[in-house]
């Protein structure tokens, strides 16, 4: 024990009534051993001080330090409804409380005094992890339980859960994420039939229907590995994404039913499939991920199409790299700028007139629609230009996203 640590003790027991707890808890970096009240009755006994102060009447904390048991009773009642296998503890205590005890730091110089939030909050965990059977996680907590120590109230904080999938989308006319009514924005008026919404459904609603009854989840957000055109169908082995439900009762459903119920109740719209357990972290993946996508391309031309022409014209673009202008109809929100991607393959399937299906492997991120008509010559090279006849796209399906 360092020769300055009796002496303060002493000052400070002749000036306030302390608690063991807090005594020992001011010197705690400077003893080694024993718990904050082991601590406050070893100094109390090198000082021959006969007298001990119960918590109720400490000055500092007056009484906290012998309420961590209702604390955590209170806490595991709140957290009952809850599934998860982390947690945490914080506290929220008296500013009068915090005031007095810096107070005592600065009187006595305590750089390393530890605060009784701290304590609190510790002492509330080592309960509660036997007593759970449950780990307390201090960056990644599945929940995290604050407790207010003066009004003797909990909040609850409860991570999200991640789920990862693929889906295919088998019609047209679904946007992938929910899109509210621009009118109302959401509020629901005339325009929107009062749904708020400007369609009917949603790839993201369609997905997490069944997913939030399962987890009993408050809300969700759907992460995507980019998207596909509204009227572009997704099909192939399907988009990645990722689920995030927003405040789950239970973490630890069955996927294999969720996979199943979801694609009953979405009625063939959409399907999901290879559903496993994700983190945050692994949006950012997603959605940084330039995949490879391969498209089913229906084009139509202003004039009969000649098959020889058009396969010529194919076998020219493999691993061409085309340049596209921002395109007319995303000019509005997105910067003009010249973007360069590649064609890595091009097959002609089949010709019929004026309609001919195409099978197409771009790099990610092409304008697809562009680079069919040409955009006004916002694509350089495109395929009305280099086949002599303008054309453009009647249906577009994504029928593989490659590289996972
Ligand atoms: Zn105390
Ligand atoms: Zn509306």
């Amino acid at each position: 024990m360092k020769s300055e640590v009796l002496p303060s003790a002493a000052r400070l027991l002749h000036q306030y009534a302390l608690c063991d707890s807090c005594l020992g808890r001011l010197f705690r970096k400077q003893l080694t051993e024993g718990s904050n009240a082991e601590k406050g009755r070893l100094l109390r006994t090198q000082l021959h001080q006969k007298q001990h102060t119960p918590a109720k009447e400490c000055w500092l904390c007056e009484g906290l330090t012998e309420e961590i048991a209702h604390f955590v009773d209170l806490i595991m009642q709140a957290m009952e409804d809850y599934e998860f296998d982390t947690f945490l503890i914080g506290s929220k205590i008296d500013e009068d409380i915090q005031e007095k005890e810096q107070r005592l730091w600065e009187q006595e110089h305590l750089q390393d005094a530890e605060p009784l939030k701290m304590q609190i909050n510790r002492e509330i965990g080592k309960i509660l992890e036997p007593r759970l059977g449950k780990t307390v996680d201090i960056p990644n907590p599945d929940i995290m339980a604050v407790i207010d120590t003066v009004y003797d109230q909990v909040a609850l904080q409860i991570g999200s859960l991640f789920i990862y999938g693929r889906y295919k989308k088998y019609q047209r006319g679904i946007p992938q994420t929910k899109w509210p009514c621009q009118i109302c924005q959401g509020k629901g008026c005339k325009r929107c039939n009062y749904t708020g919404k400007l369609y009917e459904t949603t790839v993201e609603e369609l997905i997490a229907k069944k997913a939030l009854e399962m987890t009993q989840g408050t809300d969700e957000s759907f992460h995507g590995s980019g998207r596909e055109d509204i009227d572009a169908r997704m099909l192939g082995s399907g988009r990645p994404f990722i689920l995030e439900v927003k405040s789950p009762k239970k973490r630890t459903i069955d996927l294999a039913l969720l996979e199943k119920e979801t694609n009953i109740s979405s009625k063939s719209l959409i399907e999901i499939s290879q559903l496993r357990f994700s983190t945050r972290e692994e949006i950012a993946r997603i959605k940084a991920a330039e995949f490879q996508k391969t498209y089913r391309v229906i084009i139509e031309a202003s004039a009969p199409l000649n098959k020889e022409k058009l396969i010529k014209v194919a076998q020219s673009l493999q691993g061409q790299l085309i340049k596209q202008l921002t395109p007319t109809r995303v000019a509005h929100r997105r910067a003009n700028k010249i973007r360069e991607r590649r064609i890595y393959n091009c097959t002609i399937e089949s010709v019929e007139g004026i309609i001919a299906s195409i099978t197409l492997e771009t790099e990610s991120g092409t304008y697809i629609k562009e680079f069919v008509s040409g955009d006004e010559n916002k694509t350089q090279p495109n395929l009305s230009e280099l086949i002599g006849i303008p054309c453009k796209v009647k249906e577009l399906d994504v029928i593989d996203v490659k590289g996972e």
